[in-house]
């Protein structure tokens, strides 16, 4: 079962299937993936999302890629920064 499914533009409100597109045709209005949470809720947990990797990667369930989990990474790391003192 899949855990988008489809796209909700977050200025008007329209609906679309999901496909491969990031624009309203009635506003121009960014599109968000809108996720079965019942699904959803089966796959990602704060535990699992705390025990991912150290970047970007660690929300990859989260992604509304059909091939997510199937993909290798690859990783620029991208993700947390360690915060270093300012001394002015
Ligand atoms: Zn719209």
């Amino acid at each position: 079962m899949p855990k988008v499914v489809g796209l909700r533009c977050r200025e008007c409100g329209a609906e679309y299937e999901l496909q491969a597109t990031h624009v309203c045709e009635m506003c121009f209005g960014p599109l968000d993936a809108v996720y079965d949470k019942a699904v959803l809720k089966k796959i990602v947990s704060r535990q699992r999302i705390e025990q991912g990797p150290k970047s970007m990667w660690r929300y990859r369930d989260l992604l509304a890629d059909p091939l997510a989990g199937r993909r290798p990474l690859l990783d620029h790391r991208d993700g947390p920064v360690s915060h270093l003192p300012c001394h002015m």
